[in-house]
């Protein structure tokens, strides 16, 4: 670790002193803050969207990713920042896919820690961050009724059945949509996300991927620099234009590249899902052992 470094994270909330090793950054077991410091020590962190982008792309691709991260577990911290729900999140953890160390899920309505069981082996829960998640649920100020009752029946709006804590979901027909529903909700006084063109989320307003993204890293006293953002569509547009190392993936929505034509500091992939993460985490210098994408045999 470099002495830049070491001054940066001496500089974060989450830590006293500077100290020679990244090891020896841990507290001491039991310690309340034992997983936060340890995090903010690694040398990177790979703040990224599933579906597309971290379980897109090619199997090979995928599994050169997950492998290197596992390999790295020391070094290399993980984020998924998501529109899935925590039971989503802990189901897939069952699974082959790495486990990460915290999530920003329901489009950046939930933040929280992934803890594992002792109890039930391989079965992760979702832990939200209270300090975190105080200000989305103020803002948010229950309005779940408020939306559901003012777009009930609302044309190309399909409400989602999962009762979500502070968002409502629709699936959206473009081809029937009225664009009314936007005003309606900024009207309420929130916001509401197309994305993929099949979903209308209604965020608590200011509240999306990026802004929760950044409230986690603060928190964490991770530094910006030593963070990868990665998505591939509209939802992911508020984390990919934000003032850290950012991969649109090769396989990206036409109107999320569009979005970001201006920012000079995104890695525009060529390969898809995570292949195009393989290939920013290279192209961008943000590990001194990069993985290789697509494994070829020795
Ligand atoms: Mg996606």
């Amino acid at each position: 670790m470099s002495g830049e470094n070491l001054q940066k994270k001496s500089d974060t909330p989450l830590t006293d002193e500077a100290l020679p090793e990244v090891k020896t950054l841990n507290p001491p077991e039991g310690s309340p803050s034992a997983e936060h410091r340890d995090f903010a020590a690694r040398r990177f962190v790979l703040a990224t969207d599933l579906d597309g982008t971290f379980l897109g792309g090619s199997e090979a691709d995928r599994r050169a990713l997950y492998e290197w991260i596992d390999a790295n577990r020391d070094e290399v911290g993980l984020i998924f920042v998501t529109g899935r729900d925590p039971e989503f999140l802990e189901e897939l953890c069952r699974g082959p896919v790495p486990w990460p160390d915290y999530v920003v899920g329901d489009v950046g309505t939930t933040i929280a820690r992934m803890e594992f069981s002792d109890d039930e082996p391989g079965q992760g829960r979702v832990k939200p961050i209270e300090a975190l998640e105080e200000q989305i649920a103020a803002i948010w100020d229950d309005a779940g009724p408020r939306v559901r009752e003012a777009l009930d029946g609302h044309p190309g709006l399909t409400l989602q059945p999962t009762p979500f804590r502070y968002r409502v979901s629709y699936d959206y027909d473009p081809e029937t949509f009225d664009p009314s529903a936007i005003e309606i909700v900024r009207e309420i006084g929130h916001d509401p996300l197309i994305s993929a063109d099949i979903f209308f989320d209604v965020l608590p307003r200011g509240v999306s991927k990026g802004p929760s993204l950044l409230r986690l890293l603060a928190f964490l006293g991770v530094p910006e620099h030593k963070t990868l953002a990665a998505g591939d569509t509209l939802n992911d547009l508020s984390m990919l234009d934000m003032d850290v190392p950012a991969v649109a993936v090769g396989n990206s929505e036409p109107g999320l590249v569009q979005r970001l034509r201006d920012r000079d500091t995104l890695h525009r992939a060529q390969a898809h899902g995570a292949g195009g993460i393989l290939e920013a985490i290279a192209a961008l210098g943000l590990h001194p052992s990069p993985p290789s994408p697509r494994k070829t045999a020795a």
